[in-house]
């Protein structure tokens, strides 16, 4: 890194707290190296406390853009000059593009899931989906699959403050795209079986299986599985979640969360330098 930095070196921030563990400045600094791009990625701990001043830095120090991840990703919006239109559907940015001091808000975490599906050889356009979760991961992977053209989306959560404000959400991606969205009661276990025996696709977007939820899942028994069902889970810690190896056993096909995070990441590099990421060296950088 000391021999790689010069005073031509253009900047691109991560502005979360807590973000000490994340693998994004491992990704994008080894990407950068790779393939000879004059670019530093660093993680600054912001919270909502310091955001505002933390996005005038981007256009102070003419950065190149950034990274935003919890708590900031809603909170952000209010700050930036324009919204891709997922980010607008979703009400959340994970990426900040800075085109001189004109900063712009896109929301990759979507992209992220629907490609690591191509990626894994799946095609979901066309089909039903079933996904659980109305959080902010759900939000992004439901409002990409239904832009991207998958035909039904059934949703279910549980009936906690996230099933009020989604309302607003759904209503848009009705609106603005051709997928057919139901809504369900996470509480109503036999429709989440009738739901997901249609579905080419079933998705936890929920933190259950991941602490402290470890080792848990709201799905009872092995018979909701079907072996041509494709299960995927946006937890990436455990990589086995315990609906993964549920759904392993019987023998569906499985996909944990670290392609969407490498993704993500991926479609996020694309937008700041113009270039792809390479995905398969820092597939192995990270251990994928
Ligand atoms: P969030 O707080 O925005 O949403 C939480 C969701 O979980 C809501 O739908 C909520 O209703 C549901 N929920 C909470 N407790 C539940 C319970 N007991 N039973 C069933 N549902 C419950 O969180 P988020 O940011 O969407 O993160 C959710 C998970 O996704 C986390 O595990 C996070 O690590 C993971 N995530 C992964 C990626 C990735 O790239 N792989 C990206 C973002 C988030």
């Amino acid at each position: 890194m000391a021999e790689r930095i010069t005073g031509h070196t253009e900047l691109i921030g991560l502005l979360a707290y807590p973000i000490r563990h994340s693998s994004s400045p491992t990704m994008h600094n080894e990407a950068f190296a790779k393939l000879g791009l004059d670019y530093a990625y660093l993680a600054f701990e912001v919270g909502q406390d310091t955001l505002e001043d933390a996005v005038k830095g981007i256009r102070a120090l003419r950065m190149v853009g950034a990274n935003v991840s919890m708590p900031n990703k809603s909170a952000v919006c209010q700050y930036l000059d324009r919204l891709s239109p997922e980010a607008e559907l979703c009400g959340a940015v994970n990426t900040i593009v800075n085109d001189n001091g004109v900063l712009t808000g896109h929301i990759t975490d979507g992209i992220g899931y629907m490609r690591s599906l191509q990626d894994g050889q799946i095609d979901v356009v066309g089909k039903k989906m079933t996904v659980v979760g109305l959080g902010g991961a759900a939000t992004a992977i439901e409002v990409q699959a239904a832009l991207d053209g998958i035909s039904e989306l059934s949703i279910f959560n549980i009936k906690d403050k996230f099933w009020d404000s989604a309302q607003g959400t759904l209503d848009k991606i009705r609106e603005r795209t051709s997928c057919k969205v139901n809504l369900y009661d996470l509480a109503d276990l036999d429709k989440l079986k009738e739901e997901m025996a249609d579905s080419y696709l079933f998705a936890n977007a929920t933190g259950m299986g991941m602490k402290p939820l470890e080792g848990k899942t709201y799905i009872p028994d092995k018979s909701f599985f079907r072996p041509d069902l494709i299960v995927t889970d946006v937890v990436y810690s455990p990589q086995e979640t315990a609906m993964l190896k549920m759904a392993k056993e019987a023998g569906c096909k499985t996909m944990n969360g670290m392609g969407m995070i490498l993704f993500q990441g991926a479609a996020a590099f694309e937008l700041w330098t113009g270039k792809e990421m390479p995905v398969e060296y820092i597939k192995q950088v990270l251990g994928m």
